[in-house]
């Protein structure tokens, strides 16, 4: 007799069969660059993020990684020449991290590895789409407010985040959207004040 969960269990197990195909999606062009997955990852982010978010400390946060994984994954990007350090003048324990052109072509050469989990997506209506968001973007609120997710990186979970009955706001940017418009990987997200995740 076939199996039959509850309808949470279901969505869980269709999550982890998105996040499989990721997975699967990653390794395709890691195994082509001759990078992990995670190595391609913290090339994405050091293109994308300020220098306040390019600390050995901010990846592990952002990656839910200890700092000594980090640091190993970084060593192989140093030595290909992929990325630089600097020091910090006012706190030499701590450097900055940063693509170096060499990084660049390298994160070029990477293409949009997402592609076809962006084109699954694409084929739904406008109205599915938002649901979805404004859905997963709840169950990843969640999962931040019970720590599991260390940074939640979406307006909803964050201290700009001003909600309205119909029209929410960034106020930050001055920015007014529906729920269509929630941001999800923002780099100017910031933790609700008094998180200590901002520390
Ligand atoms: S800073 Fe980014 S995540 Fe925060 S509310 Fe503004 S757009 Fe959303």
């Amino acid at each position: 007799m076939a199996e039959y969960m509850d309808i949470e269990q279901r969505i869980a197990s269709a999550l982890e069969k998105i996040s499989q195909a990721q997975r699967s999606l990653i390794w395709e062009v890691s195994t082509r660059e001759k990078l992990s997955p995670i190595q391609i990852q913290f090339l994405i982010h050091l293109d994308r993020f300020p220098a306040e978010q390019r600390t050995v400390s901010a990846l592990a946060r952002e990656f839910d990684l200890a700092k000594p994984t980090v640091s190993d994954a970084l060593v192989p990007l140093e030595e290909k020449g992929l990325i630089a350090r600097k020091t910090n003048e006012e706190d030499r324990r701590s450097a900055t991290l940063a693509l170096t052109a060499k990084g660049k072509k390298k994160l070029a050469a990477l293409g949009d590895w997402r592609r076809a989990l962006v084109d699954a997506v694409s084929g739904f209506s406008a109205g599915e789409k938002e649901s979805a968001l404004k859905f997963l973007s709840g169950v990843i609120g969640r999962l931040f407010d019970e720590g599991v997710v260390s940074v939640a990186r979406m307006c909803t979970a964050c201290e700009h985040y001003r909600p309205g009955d119909e029209r929410h706001r960034c106020a930050l940017t001055g920015r007014g959207f529906g729920d269509a418009g929630i941001n999800v990987g923002c780099a100017s997200y910031r933790a609700p004040a008094g998180d200590k995740r901002n520390e």
